[in-house]
C-alpha cells in the first residue's frame, strides 16, 4: 500500500537549454517545490505520463515538438486539459501573446521575467487550480471525497501481494428512503452532514472514507484487518444512533443506523473492485439478516440459490456477450481499436504485446471442452494481472480470433514511443516472465512478441497490418512440450525393461481437510518442477492396450503396494474397453480398495444404460468415480443414474477459484447435492492459500496438492 502523504506540488519546466531551465528553477526557489525538467516537448509529454505536474512552465521554442503544439496537447488530454500553463517567450509581439492564449495557456511572460512576477504567477495558479481540483475531487453535500476519486486514489493500490491487510467497508443507512418521506429531504440531508461529520473525525493514515452516492458511504482501512475494521464500524454506529435528529420546527426526535459490509484483502479480493463487490455481497447480507450490524465477507455469501436456475439455462452456450469472444468474454481486436480511437485523449503510438497460448495436447478429447475453457478465463485473468502490475496506464486486452488462444494487450499513450521501443519490448519480456510463472501448472507452451506502433487514427486498417507483423514475430518462452513428453517416455522405459516405478513415479494423497490425514491416494509424476497432477495424460500417452496396461498395474503394485493405505483413485484410459480395464485394476490390487476415475468427456459419450450396466458388474474391490467434474447441466441427470462413490473437480475449476464468485456459487451448489446423496468431494491440487480457504468454508471434505501437502507435514 503506498502511503498516504501530502506531497510537494510538482513543477514541469522545459526549455531548451539547460541554463533556462536553471534560470526559472532558481527564480522559483523561495518555494518548495518538486521539480521534473524536459529540454523538448516530446520529453515533456514523456514526462507527464508518468508523474502528473501541478503546473507547466515552458518554453515557445522548442526541437520537435514546439511550446503551442505541446500546450495543446496537454488541452486536450483528459488527465491533463486543467493543469495551469505558463510560456515563456523570447518575443514581446502582441501576435505571439494572443496565439499563445489560443492555444489554452493561462499566461503568458516575455523574456528577460521578473522573477517575482513568475513567482506571484505560479503560486496563485496552483492554489487556484488546487480550488478547481478539490472541487471536482469532493462531494457537495458532505464534503467527503467522491465515488470517482476514490476510485482513482485506490484503485491501482492493491497492486503488492505481500501487502499487510486493507480493508474496506461500504456502508448505506437504513430506512433512509422513509427518513426523506416522514421528515423531509431537508432533514435527510442533515442525517448524511452528521454521519459524514463522525467519519471525518476518524479521517487518518488507516481511515479513508468517501461518500460513494446516495446515503451509501465507502471507507477504505489500509493496514487493518476485517475484524478490527468491524470494531471501528460498530463505533460508528453506536455514535451515529445516539445522535438525536429532529425536522426543523418539530419536537419529534427520531435516530438512524446503518448496516455495513467488510471485505479484506488480499485473503478475499485482490482488487480494489473486487474487495468492493465483496464488501457490498456482505452489506447486502447484513441487510438481509435485519439491518443494523456489520458482515464481514465469507464465500457463502457470493452463493445464490439461483444455482438450479444457472443449470437449467446454461446449456454449454455461452453466448453472455454476443460481440465478445465467448470463452474468455474479450472483445476482438477491432473492436478494440476503435475503443481506442474513441478514447477522450488523442493517442499517439501504442504498446502492442502478443501472447499466443498452444495447447501441449488435444486437451479437449482428454478432459473436455469445458475444462479448457476454465483454464482460459483462468488465463485472461493472470494476463490482466501481469500487465497491471509492470505497467501504469491503461490495459485493453482483447483476442485476435475465435479458435487460436491468443490475447493481445494493448496499452495506448499520448507520447509517440515508437521511435523508441526497446524500453517498452523489455517490458512485454517482464510480463512475459510473469506470466509464464503463473502458468506453469497450464497444459500450454506460450510465445509472446511485443513493439510499438505509432497510432494513425484515420487508418485502422493499417494498424491491423502492423499489429499482424508482431504477431509473425511471435517467440517460445519455453519449451513445455519436450519436458512432458520426457516424462511420458520414462514411463514407457520403465515398462520396457519391466523395472521399477520408483522414481518415476510417486504415491500421492488426498487430505482430510479437518484431520488432515491422508483419505485416499493417487499416483503423479515424481518430477516436481511441474506442481500439477496429470495422472490422467500420463496413463494415456504411455498406455496404448491392454497387455500396457496389465504390465503397468503389475508393475505398479510391486512398487507400490506397500504404501497403499487408502483408497487409491486411478482415472480410465480410453485406449482399453472400460470393463477390462476395471477387471485388470481389480486383479492387480485385489486387497485395496480401487476407485475408477471417468471424467466428463468420457460421461458423455457413454448411454446410461451402459454406465449402469458397468456399474452394476464391476469387481468387488473396484468402485466408479467421477473426475475432472467441471459441472455441465448433465451431472445431474448422470450423479442420479449410476451409483458413484466419489466426485472429483477438476483442477481447472479450482484454480483461482477465489477471484470467480460464479464458480464459488455452482461449486457450492453441487457440493449440496453430492451431500444429500452421500458422496464425497475431492478437490485437485491445491496451490494457494486463498483456494483453500474458500473450499474449506465450502466445507468440501478433501484436497491434494502441495499446500495441503505441506500443511499436512506441518500438522
Ligand atoms: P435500506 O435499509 O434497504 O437501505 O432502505 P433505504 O430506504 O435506505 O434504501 P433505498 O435505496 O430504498 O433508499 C435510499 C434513499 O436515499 C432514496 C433517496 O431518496 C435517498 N437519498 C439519496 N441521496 C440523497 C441525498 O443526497 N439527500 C437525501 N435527503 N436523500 C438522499
Ligand atoms: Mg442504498
Ligand atoms: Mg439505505
Amino acid at each position: 500500500m503506498k502511503e498516504l502523504r501530502i506531497t510537494l506540488k510538482t513543477v514541469l519546466v522545459v526549455a531548451h537549454l539547460e541554463e533556462d531551465v536553471a534560470l526559472i528553477c532558481e527564480a522559483l526557489s523561495d518555494i518548495d517545490y518538486d521539480y521534473i525538467t524536459a529540454h523538448t516537448g516530446i520529453e515533456a509529454l514523456g514526462a507527464i505520463t508518468y508523474q502528473l505536474p501541478h503546473i507547466i512552465i515552458s518554453e515557445i521554442d522548442l526541437p520537435e515538438l514546439n511550446g503551442y503544439e505541446l500546450c495543446r496537447k496537454i488541452r486536450t488530454g483528459i488527465k491533463t486539459r486543467l493543469i495551469p500553463f505558463i510560456f515563456i517567450s523570447s518575443s514581446d509581439k502582441v501576435d505571439d501573446r494572443i496565439t499563445a492564449l489560443q492555444t489554452g495557456a493561462d499566461a503568458y511572460l516575455a523574456k528577460p521575467f521578473n522573477a517575482d512576477e513568475l513567482r506571484a504567477l505560479v503560486r496563485s495558479k496552483v492554489s487556484s487550480f488546487d480550488e478547481l481540483y478539490q472541487l471536482s475531487i469532493t462531494d457537495e453535500l458532505t464534503r467527503l471525497y467522491n465515488r470517482r476519486e476514490f476510485l482513482k486514489r485506490f484503485a491501482g493500490e492493491l497492486e503488492n501481494p505481500h501487502a499487510t491487510a486493507v480493508s474496506l467497508c461500504i456502508l448505506d443507512l437504513d430506512f433512509f428512503k422513509k427518513v426523506n418521506d416522514t421528515y423531509g429531504h431537508q432533514t435527510g440531508d442533515l442525517v448524511l452532514m452528521k454521519l459524514a461529520e463522525i467519519l471525518k473525525t476518524r479521517s487518518s493514515e488507516c481511515f479513508f472514507p468517501a461518500r460513494f452516492g446516495g446515503e451509501e458511504f465507502v471507507i477504505l482501512f489500509p493496514e487493518t484487518s476485517a475484524a478490527s475494521a468491524t470494531i471501528t464500524i460498530d463505533e460508528l454506529r453506536e455514535e451515529l444512533m445516539a445522535t438525536p435528529f429532529r425536522q426543523a420546527g418539530s419536537i419529534e426526535v427520531f435516530h438512524i443506523s446503518f448496516s455495513a459490509g467488510i471485505a479484506e484483502y488480499p485473503s478475499m479480493a485482490s482488487t480494489i473492485s473486487e474487495l468492493l463487490s465483496r464488501a457490498d455481497q456482505a452489506l447486502y447480507a447484513a441487510k438481509n439478516d435485519g439491518r443494523g450490524r456489520t458482515y464481514v465477507f465469507r464465500p457463502i455469501m457470493a452463493r445464490n440459490d439461483r444455482f438450479w436456475e444457472y443449470l437449467r439455462t446454461r446449456k454449454g452456450t455461452f453466448f453472455e456477450a454476443p460481440f465478445n469472444e465467448p470463452v474468455s468474454k474479450l472483445p476482438y481486436l477491432p473492436q478494440t481499436l476503435e475503443q481506442i480511437i474513441n478514447l477522450d485523449f488523442e493517442v499517439r503510438s501504442i504498446g502492442v504485446l502478443i501472447i499466443k497460448l498452444e495447447p501441449l495436447f488435444n486437451l479437449q478429447s482428454l478432459r473436455g471442452q469445458r475444462n479448457i475453457d476454465y483454464d482460459i478465463e483462468n488465463i485472461k485473468f493472470i494476463i490482466n494481472w501481469a500487465c497491471e502490475c509492470n505497467f501504469p496506464s491503461d490495459t485493453h486486452l482483447a483476442v485476435t480470433n475465435f479458435f487460436s488462444y491468443e490475447v493481445v494487450a494493448l496499452f495506448p499513450s499520448i507520447v509517440d514511443f515508437s521511435y523508441n521501443p526497446e524500453k517498452f519490448k523489455g517490458l512485454c519480456r517482464d510480463i512475459s516472465m510473469d506470466f509464464f510463472i503463473f502458468i506453469l501448472n497450464y497444459f500450454f507452451d506460450i510465445y509472446f512478441s511485443g513493439d510499438v506502433i505509432y497510432f494513425e487514427k484515420g487508418n485502422p486498417r493499417k494498424l491491423l497490418e502492423e499489429i499482424e507483423h508482431i504477431r509473425d514475430r511471435v517467440y517460445l518462452l519455453d519449451n513445455k512440450r519436450d519436458f512432458f513428453i520426457n516424462i511420458f517416455n520414462e514411463v514407457r522405459h520403465a515398462l520396457y525393461d519391466s523395472s521399477s516405478l520408483k522414481g518415476v513415479l510417486e504415491i500421492k494423497s488426498f487430505y482430510n481437510l479437518v484431520s488432515m490425514e491422508p483419505s485416499y491416494h493417487y499416483f503423479s509424476s515424481s518430477n516436481f518442477i511441474i506442481k500439477t497432477d496429470f495422472t490422467e495424460l500420463l496413463l494415456s500417452k504411455s498406455i496404448a492396450k491392454s497387455d500396457d496396461f496389465e504390465k503397468f498395474m503389475r508393475l505398479f503394485a510391486e512398487s507400490f503396494s506397500g504404501e497403499i493405505e487408502c483408497p487409491i483413485v486411478i482415472p480410465w484410459v480410453a485406449a482399453i474397453e472400460i470393463d477390462e480395464y476395471a477387471r485388470l485394476l481389480g486383479r492387480a490390487l485385489p486387497d485395496k480398495k480401487v476407485v475408477l476415475m471417468l471424467n466428463e468427456s468420457v460421461l458423455e459419450s457413454i448411454p446410461a444404460e451402459l454406465l449402469a450396466g458397468i456399474a452394476s458388474d464391476l469387481p468387488r474391490n473396484v468402485s466408479l468415480g467421477i473426475d475432472n467434474c467441471y459441472i455441465g447441466n448433465d451431472i445431474l441427470n448422470i450423479l442420479s443414474t449410476a451409483d458413484f462413490s466419489l466426485l472429483c473437480f477438476s483442477e481447472n475449476i479450482i484454480r483461482n477459484i477465489h477471484l470467480f464468485p460464479e464458480r464459488i456459487k455452482i461449486i457450492n451448489g453441487l457440493k449440496l447435492f453430492a451431500d444429500e446423496l452421500g458422496i464425497p468431494v475431492l478437490a485437485r491440487n491445491i496451490l494457494l492459500e486463498d483456494e483453500f480457504q474458500i473450499l474449506k468454508d465450502l466445507r468440501i471434505s478433501h484436497a491434494s496438492g502441495p499446500f495441503i501437502a505441506n500443511l499436512h507435514q506441518g500438522s
